[in-house]
């Protein structure tokens, strides 16, 4: 195990699909890997879930499965050529009825989009790389004006600036791939283009109806999620800050402050985040980083972001290992300089807490920071102690040890969190509990002899939501 705090979700595609690159994935330190469903059929993706949880359970390895799904992403059809070049200038319609595009036109999959189009409105197509001014709607047929030239291609995504389209939160193949995701119990579940809350109401129900557990993430990458942020969080287990689409809805220079107020609001409503889009972008060609790539990932782990992601990088780029272990290399380095906020000052003291679990997170946070402890020890069924004590910088690991593999994989987004699966006590023995625990830690030489660590455990053992005794103890002084 690397001494790292911040974990590293990387996109698996083309190029990290084959067993073998899996296993170098996996060793260099990725903690998650996303399965995107906007590419790939769900077989395609079985089968890299199923061959990521044999390496990870044969190397004793968390790492957990993040299933992505498209959304309403509205595209551009296809054209007779496969693309067109666009001048500065001309006209170009986006037509609901048109089947083949060709220079003049092109179809639609969403074919209500002319509905939220008015003359004035700015659409960008292609991240943005092509920017078409609305002139005029008659019908089913938008009429533009080229304001920003380049190839469009197939198949490529348009947004409205400022937001504003009305497609539904969940398309008829998002409801196919939540079934997929159940079936091969995806530790988390993304949500693509939520508005508000209740549309992360709707994938849960959708979820939890086939019978699924997953952890939900929103990918906030809608205007309209920014001012529905609190609904959305607490209707969520998490954000992904989603640059690509915001960058385009809310223009790029919004996007480096969103991402700073996004994070802080997640952590302080317990909530995890993953930072997202182009954060190793040149490591598709190139196998070293651009510095302003080291920056952004280490300033994405001093906002205190849990996760940091690689998308084409790791899915389709050149050099995926390479990524994976600059992205740890960048992660270690800023984990080391970032502030341990638990201090004991007001804003901690004041904070009220109702629940006995909870309450015992907090205060082996508080003994951690006055006792100097080498780790805190959560013994946890469910994970949430070690959730609440990483929503605050402890400034030493989390070493969360569970029973339950379903808990084991999920840890591994929790930053801080270090999560190690150990065997079902089943006599209901405290004492034998934690003498197994130790034996633990000191096998994965985590903890030595005659360090002070602060153990936090339920009793009786076993139960959900137990926890509620606080434990000092010097390693190996039984
Ligand atoms: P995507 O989402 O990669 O599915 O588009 C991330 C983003 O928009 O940044
Ligand atoms: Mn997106």
């Amino acid at each position: 195990m690397d001494d790292r705090s911040t974990k590293i979700v990387a996109t698996l595609g083309p190029a990290s699909s084959d067993p073998e690159v899996l296993e170098r994935l996996i060793l260099a330190g990725m903690d998650v890997v996303r399965l995107n469903f906007s590419h790939g059929t769900a077989a395609d993706h079985i089968a890299r879930a199923a061959t990521v949880r044999e390496i990870a359970t044969k190397y004793r390895r968390s790492v957990a499965i993040l299933a992505d799904l498209q959304g309403p992403k509205i595209r551009v059809g296809k054209f007779t050529d496969g693309k067109v070049m666009l001048e500065k200038g001309a006209s170009f319609i986006l037509d609901a009825d048109c089947q083949m595009g060709n220079q003049e036109t092109v179809g639609i999959d969403y074919k209500e989009l002319p509905r939220d189009v008015k003359p004035g409105d700015v659409l960008l197509l292609d991240d943005g790389k092509i920017v078409l001014d609305a002139k005029q709607v008659i019908g089913n047929r938008i009429i533009t004006t080229v304001r920003h030239g380049g190839v469009l291609s197939n198949n490529k995504g348009i947004n409205k600036q400022g937001g504003g389209l009305t497609a539904p939160p969940l398309t008829s193949k998002d409801i196919e791939d939540i079934a997929t995701a159940v079936e091969m119990k995806a530790d988390y579940l993304a949500v693509s283009f939520p508005k508000s809350g209740a549309d992360m109401y709707m994938a849960r129900e959708l979820m939890r109806a086939r019978g699924g557990k997953s952890l939900l993430i929103a990918k906030i990458e809608r205007a309209e999620a920014i001012p529905a942020l609190e609904e959305i969080l607490k209707a969520s287990d998490g954000i992904m800050v989603a640059r690509g689409d915001l960058a385009v809805e809310v223009g790029d220079a919004a996007v480096p402050a969103l991402q700073k107020r996004m994070i802080r609001m997640a952590r302080e409503m317990n909530k995890l985040t993953i930072t997202a889009t182009q954060m190793m972008e040149s490591m598709i060609t190139s196998p070293v980083p651009t510095r302003a790539e080291v920056s952004d990932v280490a300033n994405a782990v001093l906002d205190g972001t849990d996760a940091v992601m690689l998308s084409a990088e790791s899915a389709s780029g050149k050099y995926p290992v390479e990524a994976v272990e600059a992205m740890v290399r960048i992660c270690v380095e800023a984990d080391k300089s970032m502030d341990s906020d638990v201090r004991i000052d007001q804003d901690f003291l004041n904070r009220v807490f109702t629940r006995i679990d909870q309450s015992i997170a907090m205060a082996a946070l508080f003994t951690a920071y006055h006792l100097k402890v080498k780790a805190i020890v959560s013994l946890t069924q469910s994970g949430s102690t070690a959730l609440w004590m990483s929503r605050l910088n402890a400034g030493v690991p989390i070493f969360a040890l569970t029973p339950e593999p379903e808990t084991f994989t999920k840890l591994a987004l929790f930053r801080d969190t270090r999560p190690l699966l150990m065997a079902q006590e089943e006599s209901g023995d405290r004492d034998k509990l934690l003498r197994d625990a130790e034996a633990l830690l000191l096998e994965q030489g985590v903890v030595q002899r005659g360090d002070l660590i602060v153990i936090t455990v339920g009793e009786p053992i076993g139960k959900t939501g137990g926890t509620n005794t606080l434990k000092i103890v010097r390693v190996g002084e039984h």
